[in-house]
Order: C-alpha cells, then sequence, then structure tokens
C-alpha cells in the first residue's frame, strides 16, 4: 500500500447511524455550541437547555426517545457544523497511544477498512486530526 495514503483510503462511512445512538456520547466545546446555534438561529443557552444535557460536568448532546442523538433522522440534520468530534470521527486521539482502538472501533463502525498495516493507520490518524480543530 502507498505512503501516500489518506484518511478517506481507509474509512468510508456507510451512513448506518450507529455511531450517533446511545448515551452521553457525543461532547459538544464551546465551539461546537456557537456554531451549531447560529446555524439553528438560537443563543447559545437556549441551545444547550434545549438540546444539552450534562454528563460528568460537560454538554453533551440529548438523545430522542429512539435512542439517536437529537439530530439523526436517518443522517445527521446538522452535518455542515456538527460537532468536531463527529467530524473527526474515527479517527481519535487514543488511537496514536494504542492502534488496537482502530480495530476495537471497527468492530462496531463498518465503514473501517482494518487490512492496513498499523503505521498507516496512525498516520490517517495524524492527517485527519491536524485537518480538523
Ligand atoms: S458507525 Fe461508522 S459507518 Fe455507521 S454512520 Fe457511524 S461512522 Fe458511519
Ligand atoms: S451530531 Fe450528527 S453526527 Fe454527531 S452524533 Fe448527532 S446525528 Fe450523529
Amino acid at each position: 500500500m502507498s505512503d501516500a495514503i489518506t484518511p478517506d483510503d481507509i474509512f468510508t462511512c456507510q451512513k448506518c447511524g450507529d455511531c450517533c445512538r446511545g448515551y452521553g456520547g457525543t461532547f459538544v466545546a464551546d465551539k461546537d455550541i456557537q456554531r451549531i446555534s447560529r446555524y439553528l438561529n438560537m443563543d447559545s443557552s437556549q441551545f444547550v437547555a434545549e438540546f444539552c444535557q450534562i454528563s460528568g460536568g460537560k454538554p453533551v448532546l440529548t438523545q430522542g426517545d429512539n435512542g439517536y442523538c437529537i439530530f439523526w433522522d436517518r443522517l445527521c440534520t446538522i452535518h455542515p457544523v456538527k460537532p468536531q468530534m463527529c467530524k473527526k470521527w474515527p479517527f481519535i486521539g487514543s488511537i496514536l497511544a494504542d492502534v488496537n482502538n482502530w480495530h476495537i472501533i471497527a468492530a462496531c463502525c463498518s465503514g473501517i477498512r482494518t487490512d492496513v498495516p498499523d503505521r498507516l493507520i496512525k498516520e490517517c490518524v495524524k492527517k485527519k486530526l491536524s485537518t480538523c480543530s
């Protein structure tokens, strides 16, 4: 496999929504809150009150009755402004510490390729994280 590998070479979202389901998964940072609030034409405090819960002292997106993120409706309804955590997924920092985390995540994400050398997986994670801030 070429060293010019890109994140798109080892991950293609299948849009199944499995990563948008379950409590407490999606942390929203202040910048996320500001961006999403503007997109929804509401102020930040209103956004937090309506669409967030506090978990471990931090705001996370709340769930709908169906167990999915409140913004999931067969696709992400805030896709252009979704939280950084969602934009980075599944390229997360803990993979750099232990590449086995890539393989663990792959067990519940059908878009992830695992037939790639660990060195190149880490390279893709670094590339992706450097483009998301
Ligand atoms: S679980 Fe993986 S393939 Fe499914 S929507 Fe999430 S990122 Fe995409
Ligand atoms: S914000 Fe969008 S991508 Fe992120 S968990 Fe919610 S529906 Fe999924």
